[in-house]
């Protein structure tokens, strides 16, 4: 029996977003970012399902979570996005996993994890205007000189990140855009170029096709959201995660009746309170009360009160709900769907936190075939 309160995974879904966007970025290729638990939806699942269409490169943030696809089997390189300090390397170099290289300082570590002995894969992540991480160019100027002279690295990238793609506005985006470039001309004259050059993300890959080069890489659209309601929608998407609970109890409560801490919320007529065992431990955050709705048989009901740990209630009014009905929180189901977009706008947030946020209570079924529309 499925747990009560469950995120589904339709990997049908999955695999329609790779494909739709393999297709817009074509010839490029496409990295898929599977960090933080591929967003929530489980990484070793999502993993396999992208490499078993043909992805041959991933991408992570933290060696933990590159080592972890491995020990899982998945065998195909993986790019880790943040900084590998020098305890780290030697196991990450074994493990061929592509580092990237913040400054010459990283050169030094490499040189010392790899004793001269295997190559380490790098890939050299630029600084143009995210003001995060990245070699700042300006301030070791002779960066790619030593990179070309180290003996323990093996030159396999060169990327960058944008601040803003998925802003309507891409003036500074197209600066970031601009930047590249140049340095990209600088050491084609040189001869110091790396097989694979690579920046756009969600946002660029929907409205920016300039930016495209050799690959692209993209998390948030792979499991099925715009980035923001201010790009373009020129990729279509499936939603990867249905996230369901049930109607756990019903009271019937006068008019004028509080519901929940803080006693912010009062029935106005009498009605029923549907209470869901799902709450802010499961990550449906608190900052939600007052501006969540949620489907139940195909009809929407609002979030009432505030929302707890475990628990929040949905005013149903004089509907015939029984205890055991299905609830939609997000996703799409065959009564309708519910944009993980559109809850992250209600609280002013962006799709990545609302997926991501689901804890580790709630569990993950992940579903083969299409079981909705
Ligand atoms: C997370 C991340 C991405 C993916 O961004 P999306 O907006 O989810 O496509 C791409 N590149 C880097 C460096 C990242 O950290």
């Amino acid at each position: 029996m499925d747990p009560r309160t469950c995120a589904r995974i339709h990997l049908d879904s999955l695999r329609f977003n790779y494909r739709e966007i393999q297709k817009k970025i074509a010839p490029a290729r496409l990295i898929p970012v599977v960090k933080a638990d591929a967003y929530g939806h489980g990484a070793i699942a999502v993993s396999r399902c992208l490499v078993d269409e043909g992805a041959d490169l991933l991408a992570v943030a933290q060696f933990q979570e590159a080592a972890a696809l491995r020990d899982s089997g998945i065998n195909v390189p993986i790019i880790i996005f943040g900084r590998l300090l020098p305890d780290e390397l030697p196991d990450a170099v074994r493990a061929g996993f592509r580092i990237t290289v913040f400054g010459v300082e990283d050169l030094r570590w490499i040189e010392r994890a790899t004793g001269g002995g295997q190559k380490a894969y790098v890939h050299v992540n630029v600084e143009t205007g995210m003001g995060r991480v990245g070699v700042q160019l300006d301030r070791e100027p002779d960066f790619f000189d030593q990179l070309s002279r180290s003996r323990c690295c093996a030159w396999e990238g060169l990327y960058s990140h944008f601040a803003t793609a998925d802003e309507a506005d891409k003036t500074y985006a197209m600066g970031q855009l601009d930047r590249f470039n140049a340095l990209l001309k600088r050491l084609r004259i040189l001869g110091q170029m790396p097989p694979m050059v690579h920046m756009a993300n969600s946002g660029a890959i929907l409205d920016m096709p300039q930016s495209y080069f050799d690959a692209c890489r993209s998390g948030i659209m792979l499991y099925g959201h715009y980035p923001s309601t201010e790009t373009s929608r020129s990729v279509p998407l499936k939603q990867v995660m249905t996230l369901n609970t049930v109607v756990a109890h019903l009271r019937r409560l006068p008019a004028g009746h509080n519901v929940s801490y803080g006693r912010r919320w009062k029935t106005d007529r009498e009605t029923t309170i549907a209470v869901l065992p799902i709450g802010y431990a499961d990550g449906i955050r608190r900052h939600l009360t007052g501006r969540l709705q949620t489907l139940i048989g195909g009809r929407c009901y609002p979030v009432v009160g505030t929302i707890t740990m475990d628990q929040m209630m949905v005013d149903v009014g004089d509907a015939p709900v029984a205890v055991g009905d299905d609830v939609l929180i997000w996703g799409d189901s065959e009564n309708g769907s519910i944009q993980v977009l559109a809850v992250a706008e209600a609280m002013g947030s962006i799709p990545y936190e609302m997926t991501c946020g689901i804890s580790s209570r709630v569990r993950r079924v992940v579903v083969e075939g299409a079981d909705h529309p």
